[in-house]
């Protein structure tokens, strides 16, 4: 459409950002009513619980279905049509029509079918039918998921496969149960089925570890706890930007006069708005119990986020899915919209999804706490030490393990950890460590060598937990109890990250009790073979341990002296998938077969590729359609004004009217400005059609991405002229201080 340099009526874009502002006014100053009914009245009420179970199941088919979740025993087609019977029964108990299998394809988020258990019957009437093979496996007709070439090759068939580790719930009248997704051929097309193998080795090398401490471990869990953060924007100013509702993060916009500067939203009082709707989506967390305790102000504004108490991962993972999309229908009530991407807003703090993680026993022991003697010490130190060492050796799959176009603008944006991976433990740790490194003798330890090591060991303070100083820059870090890897993206899977860190550790583990058991063989005793092959670690993995400030300069300098990695992007990062070693670790575990970790790879490669390309399509059209426009709609309005003046006063106007003309000019500047480098993007778009993924996603990540950011200052130049009134998108003030 061809620009009109006469100006015009007003436009309905403007108002409609007004009509906006002042629908959110209203919004702003409604009252909220909140329930005050005890949580535990109703906590886990749509959870088909193990508490549940045993009223709706016949004693030994609930005693059958218990050894399965705990021991990973296989339902026989007889007692999968019982539990359906009895899940059917309560399901229909709290008015559920439907079901559904609910899984975690490769597309980042969860996926349904609902299946009505309605079946008409030849005679005209009808009855509610879900047998065990309903229950047990499904076959979704989804072809269309991510697959990385695994259903092409093969069969184009996929499986649902219930998990019965994980309770089914109720979400509206529909039972969800969760499954694993897998191809015709059995290969992973999801991300539960890789994290339930992964904690399944860690839970074996782990469990076989302890036996040199405690004869009673027989099962070793990994606990994770997240802590989810987000934003919110009210619902209004987000349908008014496009890239927001299309890519999840603003393209374009004058950084606002005040960001996060005077540090006064976090854990600031939290808006009334803001927490009818914290309260209302904590509720149906409730119902579907998940233990959601913590909510809070983040730094940026507008930012939040909320927390629950520790789980079993695998359920943890679940509940974080079902969470995101309880925050997502929640927020929609509130005519709120809910971002989940890692950088929304450039100039304010992103959002991450900390992953806080431990290993505990079946006698309750968490592996990752100082103990109160020297030998459960010895064991904290063997899982700490075997930790790090894992980290150590496996820096750059754990740094793959959470790359993401999202996470590109956060890590290393100082006010995130760098993509640098380094592990902080803490003055007091650290100190051991140090003491464990230099005291351990290089011969064979005498007894008084060895009683003197143990009496400091078991001196490790009780205390350390209250006493752990807290790092928040480092992607890695002890926490008193538990590691917390802060690196992982707040729209993450938490399971990326927790297939990989459980499979490092597992493989670490099997080395170590290898070692210790070959030391054993040699004959140095238990605690020795321990402590020397500890030592051996530590000194090993020394370079991974970081405890100054990792958002600094220096420490990217210091982290390239040490030899550490630092892959900014995620198209260098996710090169490691095709290392032969880290692919080797994966099969041997049984984690990951090659053909799983080479379609992961294409798939992740090709979403960074298409995101990106969404992004840019995005910045032409807004640039094109939004931006140029209306910055041509104020230019001709102060050329009419100018002509007026040349009217009124003749030649003198160009001195009255300096401020104009200016104006008229640099606008000219910065449109034209803009308008050449959405013509450089489109350039570069079209040199890559029917290229590679992996060239696109690098012609995306090195060459696009930076024209994007000039983009953006050329339109943000003109956003600083453009009178308000006329300018089209909701500026980031309005984003970040409206609710
Ligand atoms: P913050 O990191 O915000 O200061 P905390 O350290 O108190 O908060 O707790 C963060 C999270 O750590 C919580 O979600 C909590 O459930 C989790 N957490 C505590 N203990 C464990 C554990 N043993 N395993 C896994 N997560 C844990
Ligand atoms: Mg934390």
């Amino acid at each position: 459409m061809a620009p009109n340099f006469k100006g015009g009526g007003k436009q309905k874009i403007m108002k409609n950002r007004q009509i906006a502002l002042q629908e959110i006014n209203a919004r702003n100053s409604a009252n909220s009513s909140t329930n005050g009914e005890r949580i535990s009245n109703y906590f886990g009420k749509n959870v088909f619980s193990p508490h549940k179970m045993r009223e709706y199941l016949p004693e030994d088919l609930y005693e059958k279905l218990m050894d399965c979740i705990n021991h990973g025993t296989r339902i026989d087609r007889n007692v999968a049509d019982h539990i359906a019977a009895g899940m059917k029964e309560w399901a229909m108990s709290k008015g559920a029509t439907h079901f559904t299998h609910w899984f975690q394809p490769l597309t980042g988020s969860t996926a349904e079918k609902h299946d009505s258990f309605f079946k008409p019957m030849s005679d005209g009437r009808a009855i509610e039918k879900f047998e065990g093979t309903m229950l047990v496996q499904q076959e979704p007709d989804a072809s269309s998921f991510p697959n990385g070439g695994i259903r092409n090759t093969f069969e184009a068939r996929g499986y649902t496969l219930w998990d019965p580790s994980s309770p089914a719930f109720i979400v509206g009248n529909t039972l969800c149960i969760p499954t694993i997704f897998i191809s015709y051929t059995g290969h992973a097309l999801d991300y539960k089925m890789p994290l339930i193998k992964a904690l399944g080795s860690v839970d074996a090398a782990a469990t076989a570890v302890c036996q040199y401490f405690d004869k009673d471990v027989n099962k070793v869990n990994t606990t994770l706890g997240w802590e989810q953060e987000y934003f919110l924007v009210d619902s209004a100013l987000h349908k008014l930007r496009p890239d927001l509702a299309m890519t999840g993060r603003v393209l374009f916009g004058k950084k606002p006069a005040k960001g996060q500067q005077l540090e006064d939203h976090y854990f600031g009082s939290i808006p009334e708005r803001v927490l009818a709707f914290m309260k209302e989506f904590e509720y149906e967390s409730h119902l579907l119990g998940i233990p959601v305790t913590t909510r809070h102000n983040e730094v940026a504004p507008n930012q939040y986020e909320v927390a629950p108490m520790f789980e079993e991962a695998n359920l943890a993972n679940d509940h974080n899915q079902l969470l995101m999309d309880v925050l997502k229908k929640t927020a929609q009530k509130h005519n709120f919209n809910v971002l989940f991407h890692e950088k929304p807003f450039e100039g304010v703090n992103g959002s991450g999804k900390h992953n806080n993680w431990a290993l505990s026993t079946n006698t309750g022991v968490n592996l990752l706490r100082p103990g109160k003697n020297p030998k459960s010490n010895l064991q904290f130190l063997t899982f700490v030490v075997n930790t790090v060492a894992a980290i150590f050796e496996n820096a750059d799959i754990l740094r793959a393990s959470i790359a993401g176009v999202g996470n590109d603008h956060r890590l290393g944006a100082n006010e995130a950890p760098p993509a640098i991976m380094s592990i902080f433990l803490g003055v007091q740790l650290n100190a051991m460590l140090d003491n464990l490194e230099k005291n351990i003798k290089a011969g064979k330890m005498t007894p008084e060598d060895k009683t003197e090591l143990k009496l400091n060991i078991g001196k490790l303070p009780q205390v350390l937990l209250d006493n752990t100083d807290r790092n928040r820059t480092s992607p890695f870090a002890f926490t008193g109890n538990k590691f917390e890897f802060r690196a992982v993206g707040s729209s993450a899977n938490c399971a990326n990250a927790m297939i990989t860190l459980n499979t490092i550790v597992a493989n670490r583990l099997i080395q170590f009790k290898k070692d210790v058991d070959a030391r054993i063989a040699k004959g140095d005793d238990k605690d020795e073979a321990i402590l020397k092959e500890l030592q051996r670690l530590i000194k090993m993995s020394k370079s991974i341990r970081f405890e100054g400030n990792g958002y600094g300069e220096e420490w990217v300098k210091e982290a390239a002296k040490r030899g550490l990695s630092n892959m900014k992007d995620t198209p260098t990062a996710l090169k490691v998938w095709k290392d032969k070693k880290v692919i080797a670790m994966f099969e041997k575990l049984n984690v990951l077969t090659s053909e799983e970790i080479h379609a992961r790879y294409e798939i992740e490669v090709e979403n960074y590729g298409r995101r990106r390309e969404i992004e840019a399509e995005l910045v032409v059209d807004i640039a094109l359609n939004q931006i140029i426009p209306a910055s041509i709609q104020y230019q001709s309005k102060l050329v009419e004004n100018l002509e007026g003046l040349k009217d009124v006063f003749g030649a003198e106007f160009k001195k009255i009217g300096a401020t104009q003309l200016e104006i008229v000019k640099t606008l000219g500047m910065q449109i034209n400005a803009l308008k050449a480098k959405v013509g450089v993007i489109q350039k570069e778009q079209s040199k890559i059609e029917g290229a590679s993924p992996e060239t696109v996603a690098s012609v995306y990540c090195n060459k696009i991405k930076p024209l994007m950011d000039q983009a953006r200052e050329a339109a943000d130049a003109l956003e600083a002229l453009v009178d308000d009134q006329e300018w089209p998108l909701p500026k980031m003030r309005e984003l970040l201080f409206t609710c």
